[in-house]
């Protein structure tokens, strides 16, 4: 199998799931999905999974990308869950994705003379120890203030008082997702955006109701009934299908509540959403050569290199407005400036930001009294927020761990976790729905599995300067296809081969080539230009117009591959250019003269 996700192939894949039945249907394509959806194809199982609009076009693609143990969870005593992440990320970065997970280093600059240094510099050899000892990464270092201030000239010296230097890693999120998918898709999984689960089917005949009003009168699914799988709304045409399947497993991040609520399941858990924020800014406004994690009063705030730029962040607020896109607002953006500005010489400003993207954390509570929990399957990372009143803690407080659900007979349902621990919560939710299925089901593979692209890597590395003289394309152009899609960058350079045109550079001061769009659409699934411009390639959260002034370049180069006629492709443009205005919006209101806390964080 290719592991190839055709967009214009799309009517292929949709006549297969609706041919059925499925051995599993899952439903969200961001990362806990598509994780879901390769579980279960390695497992050799007959899978679907359809995503309302894109692949990690919800949390998936906006997240910190970070793939840590989560130092701050160490903190809150969270061993668990740090352990199990730090040996998720070693694996991912050592075997089983290092085209997409590199280490990054960060400084952790300390303040209080006596007390800090010995307090920080214990967590984190547990941090080290917890690893393991065959370790990809190296381990923490102490610094002192000369040391640290060589590091990071663009830290306040005074009442500087050393720093610690650790390891973690990092990887775009969205990439990820989508490499995860095609790898489900190279072990058979039918991948379909574009695709909504508007309500499950049920073998007592229950009518099916629409999840697209949030306030429907719902009456509950029976006890009794089995689930057999989902109505499902083609987004493209408006039609509606049905896809049988023996188990669906909901992996529908802050969207789980209405999945449920639409066929009225009483779930063992709930989601409370919580809203993170990041700035980005050039590497030039920040002068240091590590990334940085300072305290705030609340939580944590990392500096993270991005390539050519600093994704500084984040927020934790409660949120309850729009999942699909929710708002970073002008006091988010002051937050993050202000807290940065406690820590730096030079204070930021809103004009050192290029742009601003907001997510929403899919964290577990309990349900309500009324609704009493269903029983829970867990492998070893399930269990909701502990304890009673869980629904009332601040969402920093909230547990990062996931739940597993089965409410109902066929149907079982996962939520809360992390990215770094997706492979995880994936093989225990599908572990949960073959619990009891009519024929016996392998464990677990994915953990010896490499992600589409890791094969042959080194070979491929190697190989950068030959590929670069044979194609006619600069060596960095190569090596940064390398670094995007690891041994399959080769057909990416086809594509180049093939037309000259799709060698050159997308948008001027960005490294991704028009190549990279047409790719998206024949390998990757883009059906729309934001499904480029704001996951493929990451231009609406790297380029101060959000991509704007790309979008008719990436509509040229798609409209033939999808045959747009010549209104389908302005009104494409139009509707990207409305994207990407609400996404600058939070930075084009005046500013007012920020004045940054002087005091040191505690
Ligand atoms: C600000 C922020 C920073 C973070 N940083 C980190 C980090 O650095 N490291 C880390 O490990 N974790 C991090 N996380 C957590 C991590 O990003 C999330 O846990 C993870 O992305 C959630 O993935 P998911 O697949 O569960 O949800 P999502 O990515 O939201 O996917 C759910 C999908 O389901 C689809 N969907 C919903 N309803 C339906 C339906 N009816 N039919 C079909 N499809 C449907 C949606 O469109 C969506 O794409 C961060 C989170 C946030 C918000």
């Amino acid at each position: 199998m290719p592991g190839v996700i055709d967009a214009r192939n799309r009517d292929a894949a949709l006549r297969a799931l609706a041919a059925g039945p499925l051995d599993v249907l899952v439903i969200g394509g961001g990362i806990t999905g598509a994780g879901a959806a390769l579980d279960a194809a390695s497992r050799g199982l007959r899978v679907g999974l359809i995503e309302s609009r894109d692949l990690a076009a919800g949390t998936s693609s906006r997240s910190s990308k970070l793939i840590h143990g989560g130092l701050r969870y160490l903190e809150q005593g969270d061993f668990k869950l740090v352990k199990e992440a730090l040996r998720e990320r070693d694996l991912l970065v050592s075997r089983l994705a290092p085209h997409l997970v590199r280490p990054v280093p960060f400084l952790y600059p300390l303040y209080k003379k006596v007390v800090e240094r010995p307090y920080v510099g214990a967590g984190l050899v547990i941090y080290d120890v917890m690893e393991g000892t065959r370790r990809p990464v190296p381990h923490h270092r102490h610094l002192s203030t000369r040391g640290a201030l060589r590091r990071a000239p663009a830290l306040r010296p005074d009442r500087l008082a050393g720093a610690m230097v650790y390891y973690d890693a990092q990887v775009d999120d969205a990439r990820y997702t989508i490499t995860v998918a095609r790898t489900a898709a190279r072990h058979g999984a039918i991948v379909l955006t574009g695709a909504t689960a508007v309500s499950l089917l049920s073998s007592g005949g229950a009518t099916p109701r629409g999840m697209s009003d949030e306030k429907a009168n719902i009456s509950d699914m029976q006890v009794g009934e089995r689930v057999i799988g989902a109505r499902v709304r083609d987004e493209e045409s408006g039609r509606l299908f049905d896809v049988p399947a023996t188990r669906v497993v909901v992996c529908a991040g802050v969207w789980s509540d209405l999945v449920h609520e639409a066929s009225g399941v009483r779930a063992g858990y709930q989601v409370r959403m919580s809203k993170g924020v990041h700035l980005v800014m050039a590497r030039s406004a920040i002068d240091a050569e590590t990334g940085m994690i300072v305290r705030t009063s609340k939580s944590v705030l990392f500096f993270i290199p991005w390539g050519e730029r600093w994704i500084v962040g984040t927020t934790d607020t409660e949120w309850s407005g729009d999942r699909a896109e929710p708002a970073a607002t002008v006091e988010d953006v002051d937050y993050i400036l202000g807290e940065a500005n406690r820590v730096l010489a030079s204070p930021l400003s809103r004009a050192d930001v290029l742009a601003v993207y907001a997510g929403l954390r899919p964290l577990v509570a309990e349900p309500p009294a009324a609704k009493p929990p269903a029983a829970k399957h867990g492998g070893t990372g399930s269990g909701a927020a502990a304890g009673t009143g869980a629904g009332e803690k601040p969402t920093t407080k909230l547990s990062r761990e996931h739940v597993v659900d089965a409410p109902l007979p066929g149907l079982v349902s996962i939520a809360g976790g992390k990215f770094t621990t997706y492979r995880l919560m994936a093989r225990d939710v599908v572990d949960a729905a073959v619990d009891g299925f009519p024929r016996p089901v392998p464990p677990s593979v994915t953990g010896s599995l490499p992600l589409l692209g890791a094969d042959g890597l080194p070979a491929v590395r190697a190989s950068a300067r030959r590929l670069a003289d044979d194609y006619l394309v600069a060596l960095p152009a190569v090596e940064h296809l390398i670094d995007r899609y690891g041994s399959v960058a080769g057909e990416v350079l086809d594509l180049i081969g093939a037309d000259k045109s799709l060698g050159q550079p997308l948008a001027d001061g960005y490294p991704y080539l028009r190549a990279e769009v047409a790719y998206a659409v024949t390998h990757e699934g883009a059906l729309h230009i934001a499904d480029v411009l704001a996951r493929r390639v990451r231009l609406l959260i790297e380029s101060p117009d959000a991509g704007a002034s790309a979008a008719p370049e990436v509509a040229a180069i798609m409209s033939p591959l999808l045959g747009w006629h010549r209104r389908r492709r302005t009104e494409e443009i139009r509707r990207y250019q409305a994207l990407a205005a609400e996404n600058t919006a939070a930075l084009r209101t005046p500013a007012p003269s920020l004045s940054p806390e002087i005091s040191i964080p505690a």
